[in-house]
């Protein structure tokens, strides 16, 4: 039997106004809901109902986890330093990581994903490949400096992640588990009613050979995806340009034929190509020893920056941020000079003409400052800037290319044996010799999941959330000052409880009928119940929030509609 929600009892404030810094309707309306507050720069606490979101996506993701066989643990968020030494990511990560010292000195950083330690829990544990597959997961709260947290619960730095990993002996094994993965992830967001996409992606600092993400269009998103409307071909835009072959060898330039300060601005370099400031912006690939490394992409990208300046050591590198191009669709296409970033830039005659070039500098002393190409380092990369466009051609069937916002929800690698290699993670095989693991490793953003169905979901009026994830599924309205009102109002709750429906009840004295509405579709529970004016005639409304359509009806009627 569930409990009756009481309004009267909950903690729960609703706002009139939008938080002031407030940009995504996610972020706006999760506030003024009263679902979450701030409690520092991408650090939030969930209040009551707040909590039902995030616990329904976290009970989807368990169920379908626990049906491929997932076994749920709890690993600690506060980790040594080693094992992050060990795979390389104390250093890869720079500025990502949380670090901490404890009374003695030692080192540790709040952990911002966690394979090294799952890595390691599996090589205490076990020993023959009859212990293998196995696929750990657990529900967590993961830490990044993220240089822009920002949307609210989109973009975090403490978030709840869920975070599985596969182990297994072979690579037509780690072909199986991946595929489990990718089945479980289909049925997740089909069940909390997420409109996805699923893309190839760039692996990144992750390591591995393959990824797919799972994207979530939403005009508030992140991430710029490419769809082919002809064939399944859908793929982030980095992909995509990942799939633009580099020249075999670095191309050693002709010098400058711009004379510009070492770190040239969008507007000396608008100005020379003779095309708008806007036009000059964003997804910069890099390649670094045939490594990927994307800069100047929105996010987070510390990781793949603080490999690149150790590249372009002693330069300083910063990074470009989504904000400094929100809301610029336009392209660019084009190489940058293979010297670096910012630095002093080249025509590349394989450039057809008409298209641009860019550097990736936004503003004066950005990315790459005092760099001398040749005297700091020399030329023995390329570096490959290719940004999509609507209708360029598919590369799988050629078809123009549709381009969309979208927010990353959910990630799965195959990872192969990076992590196994750095941990000597092996298993005696069935000849009895040791066999290296093979490893996939499986993100979804669950707080990111709320804020991203807000995204998709919300209408003018407020949220409107889907049944698998709402915190109730009938929000009773008492509308009116009579006692009957009220006594019917909580005898509708208490029938609809009894019957195992998730009831939220207005009962709040001194709370105008229109403000309880406004509140009711703000907060989104999928359908209303009003006791109003009909209540002494044992009638009540019922309301579809997202249509608004409503009917009169009986209270045992209703009640019998909801149950
Ligand atoms: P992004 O590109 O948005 O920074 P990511 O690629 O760094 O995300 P992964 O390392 O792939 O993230 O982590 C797995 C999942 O965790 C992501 O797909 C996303 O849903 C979620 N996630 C990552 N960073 C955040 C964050 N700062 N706040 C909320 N959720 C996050
Ligand atoms: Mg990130
Ligand atoms: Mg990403
Ligand atoms: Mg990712």
């Amino acid at each position: 039997m569930t409990r009756v929600q009481r309004l009267s009892t909950l903690l729960l404030k609703t706002l009139r106004d939008d938080p002031a810094d407030a940009e995504t309707a996610s972020h706006r309306l999760l506030v003024r809901a009263g679902y979450v507050r701030r409690t520092a720069a991408g650090v939030w606490t969930w209040l009551p109902l707040g909590k039902r979101l995030l616990d329904n996506v976290a009970r989807v993701v368990r169920e379908e986890m626990d049906a491929i066989g997932g076994q749920e643990v709890l690993l600690p968020a506060l980790l040594p330093r080693e094992p992050y030494e060990a795979s390389g990511r104390w250093k890869d990560y720079g500025d990502l990581l949380f670090r901490l010292r404890d009374r003695k000195g030692a080192e540790y950083l709040l952990g911002p994903t966690h394979e090294e330690i799952f890595t390691l829990t599996v090589k205490d544990q076990c020993t023959s490949y009859k212990d293998l597959p196995v696929i750990l997961y657990q529900v967590q709260n993961k830490y990044r400096d993220e240089a822009r947290p920002r949307s609210g619960v989109l973009r975090g730095r403490e978030f709840l992640m869920k975070d599985a990993y596969s182990f297994d002996v072979t690579d037509e094994g780690l072909a199986e588990s991946y595929r489990l993965h990718r089945e479980a992830y289909v049925r997740i967001f089909e069940r909390l009613g997420l409109d996805h996409r699923i893309v190839s992606a760039v692996s990144g600092a992750m390591g591995g050979s393959a990824s797919e993400e799972f994207l979530a269009p939403a005009a508030a998103g992140e991430d710029t995806f490419a769809d082919c409307p002809r064939c399944a071909y859908a793929a982030n835009t980095e992909a995509v340009t990942a799939a633009v072959e580099p020249p075999a060898q670095a191309v050693h330039p002709a010098p400058c034929e711009l004379d510009t300060p070492a770190t040239p601005t969008i507007e000396t370099l608008a100005a020379h190509l003779d095309v708008p400031a806007s036009a000059i912006l964003k997804n910069v690939l890099v390649r670094i020893d045939g490594e990927i490394a994307a800069v100047g992409v929105p996010g987070d990208r510390e990781v793949d920056l603080g490999r690149l300046a150790a590249h372009l050591a002693p330069a300083e590198v910063e990074l470009v941020t989504a904000d400094d191009f929100a809301g610029r669709p336009e392209l660019v296409r084009g190489y940058v000079g293979p010297q670096g970033l910012d630095v002093p830039y080249y025509a590349d005659p394989r450039v057809a003409p008409g298209t641009a070039w860019i550097t990736g500098a936004n503003k004066p002393d950005t990315h790459v400052r005092d760099v001398v190409c040749g005297r700091d380092f020399t030329v023995d990369r390329y570096v490959d800037v290719v940004v999509v466009e609507p209708g360029d051609p598919c590369p799988a069937c050629g078809a123009g290319l549709e381009l969309g916002r979208a927010i990353e929800v959910g990630h799965i690698f195959r990872l192969g044996r990076k992590y196994a290699d750095a941990f000597g993670l092996d298993v005696l095989g069935p000849e009895g010799r040791p066999v290296r693991v093979t490893m996939g490793s499986y993100g979804i953003g669950v707080s990111r999941a709320v804020a991203a169905l807000a995204e998709q979901t919300h209408d003018e009026r407020g949220l409107c959330w889907p049944r698998e994830v709402a915190p109730a599924d009938v929000h009773v309205v008492a509308a009116g000052k009579g006692g009957e009102v009220l006594e019917l109002a909580l005898d509708v709750a208490a029938l609809l409880a009894d019957a195992g429906v998730r009831v939220l009840v207005d009962d709040r004295g001194g709370v105008s009928a229109g403000v309880k509405f406004a509140d009711a579709e703000l907060m989104g529970v999928p359908t209303l119940l009003i006791v109003g004016r009909g209540a002494a005639r044992g009638r009540v409304e019922l309301r579809d929030r997202r249509s608004g359509a409503g009917e009169e009806l009986t209270v045992e009627e209703a009640v019998a509609r909801l149950t």
